[in-house]
Formats: C-alpha cells, structure tokens, sequence
C-alpha cells in the first residue's frame, strides 16, 4: 500500500561536514510526506495489507504515549478504513534499568495527532516494558471476545514484514560510491535489521545509536533477521553483526538527553534541519561524537528517521 512519497530526499549537510571534516549525507526519512513523516510509514506499507488480508477489523499495538509509530499507524489505519487501538504508557522502562525519576509531558505532540487521527490510545499505568505488552496481549484479547478480528502488530512495527520495508530502503541509497558508514538511531529493530540486510555485500559499516538501554538488543535484532531470512531467503544475521552502540542513550528510553538537546540545536542552527530529541537527536549527537573523536570518517550517511511531533511535546531548554 503506498503510504510514503518515495524515495525520500538525500542531500549532503555542507557545513556540518566541514566543521567536522567528514562528507556527510542525510536521509530524509523526516520528509515521508505522509502523516507528519517518520521511518515507520515505509513498515506500514506492508503490514497494513497483511491486516487487510487477514480481514481484521481492528489493529492493536502499544508503545509509549509520544509513540511516533502510533500515529503514522493511526493513519494508516485511516486510509485502510481500519480501527486503531494502541496501548500506551507515559514511560515504559527496562527491567534492569528501572523507572526513571523524570515525568514525561501528558499530551501534545503525538498525542494530539493521535486524537486527531481517532486513535483509541488507552494509557496504562507506567511499567516494564514487558508489562505493556502484556496489557496490550489482554486488550486484543478482550476485543476478540467482543468478535472483533484483531491484528496484533509488535512495537514500532517490528516483524518480518516491518524490518523487509527497510530492506527494501536501503536500494534508494546510491552504492557509487559506496558510504562508509550509515548511522540512525535504532530502537525495535526492524530499521537496523532490514538496513543490514539491504546493505549486505557493500563496505558500508551500518551502525545503530541505540535509544534503549538494552544491552542485550541485539538477540531481539538477531531473532527478527531469522524471521525476515524466513521470507526472503537471505541469510540470517548474528548478535555479533549488528554495529549497535550504547553510549547516547543518556538518561532512558524516552527522556531527553543533554547531549541531544546540543544536537538538536547544532543541526537546526548549521543546515535548518530539525531533529526529534528522543531518537535522531541522540543518534546524531553520537554522530557528532563519533566524528570529533575519529572514530568514524569519510562518507557519512545519517539516516533522519522522523519523530518530529514529539519535539514539540517535550521541553527543549530544560537543564541548559
Ligand atoms: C521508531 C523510531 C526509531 C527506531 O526505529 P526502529 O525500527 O524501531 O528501531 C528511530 N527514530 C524514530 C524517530 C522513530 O520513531
């Protein structure tokens, strides 16, 4: 089903490349042109046909209340003529982390979108993230009670299906020369593993700045390229291929960093371009980081994965 005015834009950031003495490319995966932009769009080209196919009446899903993939679904679902039910907690947390200390918004942003939408968001209390799916397993659960046909899709869109769109992706990226490293931040996997995927075979190293703090992510990542081998024949990948890297997380899933903020405003204020401060500013303030510090060079390709509602649901100049 096309959703997303593909193939988004790529253009080169001059003067960031120049302060930071790399060649470095952005893909504008911001500038979808459907639904407020966002990478999750390409996901839902393919799963919201398996739901049509499937003939169900309504979608469920969960994520956090500021969910970017919550409303580019809620649109989806619109133009399917399907109902949308997504289970969502203000700050869901890691069990080995905790919960964090910071209270998050209550609205704005996505949550408005969603509303617009006619998304039924049901907020839970705050939890694990193991206990939002579990109360989103018993909302599917209950609406089938009531006859409905539910389609179940995993957070942020992450199944087979959802990482092949961004293996797919990957062809719009020109390979003459090839990048030397693609960097984007990385959550529920199905953009990193479909992006390896599709990078395969090429000298680009496909890095992830993670926006949990899991360090054992990459099993979920390694399970989620055995179910996209299953439907493609590719070979499957390992833990150990995943470049995955921990260390912008800052201060939780959801919260915004310090070093993100700096990002946000350093992009804005260098190429006018905006950056959302719980994914792409922390993946781009790695960037920064990486790049300062050598760890990375040459051919720079920074894939701008959306989340721009949420810029405007939380608080930019707090703590600087
Ligand atoms: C969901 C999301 C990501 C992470 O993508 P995954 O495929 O879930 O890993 C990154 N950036 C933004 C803005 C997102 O909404």
């Amino acid at each position: 089903m096309p959703l997303v005015l593909e193939p988004t834009p790529l253009h080169r950031l001059p003067r960031v490349s120049k302060d930071l003495g790399i060649d470095l490319w952005i893909k504008r995966d911001d500038l979808t042109g459907f639904a407020f932009g966002g990478n999750k769009g390409r996901k839902l080209e393919y799963l919201i046909p398996e739901a049509l196919t499937q003939g169900a009446d309504v979608v469920v899903t969960c994520g956090a209340a500021q969910s970017n993939f919550v409303r580019q679904l809620g649109a989806a679902c619109a133009v399917a003529g399907l109902r949308c039910v997504a289970v969502c907690m203000h700050t869901p947390h890691d069990h080995s982390v905790g919960p964090s200390p910071q209270a998050n918004p209550k609205g704005g942003g996505n949550l408005m979108l969603d509303e617009i939408l006619g998304v039924e968001v049901r907020i839970v209390p705050d939890g694990s993230w193991d206990e939002l799916f579990a109360a989103t397993e018993d909302c599917a659960v209950v609406l089938e009670r009531t006859g409905q046909r539910v389609y179940r899709i995993p957070i942020g869109g992450s199944s087979a299906l959802g990482a092949y769109a961004f293996r797919q992706a990957a062809a719009e990226i020109p390979t003459d020369p090839p990048f030397d490293w693609l960097l984007f931040s990385s959550s529920s996997g199905s953009t990193q593993v479909g992006l390896c995927h599709g990078f395969r075979g090429l000298s680009t190293q496909v890095l992830g700045i993670l926006a949990d703090p899991e360090p054992q992510i990459g099993e979920d990542f390694a399970a989620l390229s055995e179910s996209l081998a299953h439907l493609t024949g590719d070979p499957p990948l390992a833990f150990g291929d995943f470049l995955l890297n921990l260390d912008f997380v800052g201060p939780g899933y959801g919260i915004p960093s310090p070093a993100g903020t700096d990002a946000i405003r350093y992009l804005a204020r260098m190429e006018g371009v905006f950056l959302d401060p719980i994914y792409t500013a922390k993946a781009f303030a790695g960037l920064v980081a990486l790049a300062r510090a050598g760890e990375i060079g040459g051919r720079v390709l920074f894939w701008h994965t959306g989340g721009l509602p949420a810029l405007l649901a939380f608080p930019v100049n707090e703590g600087s």
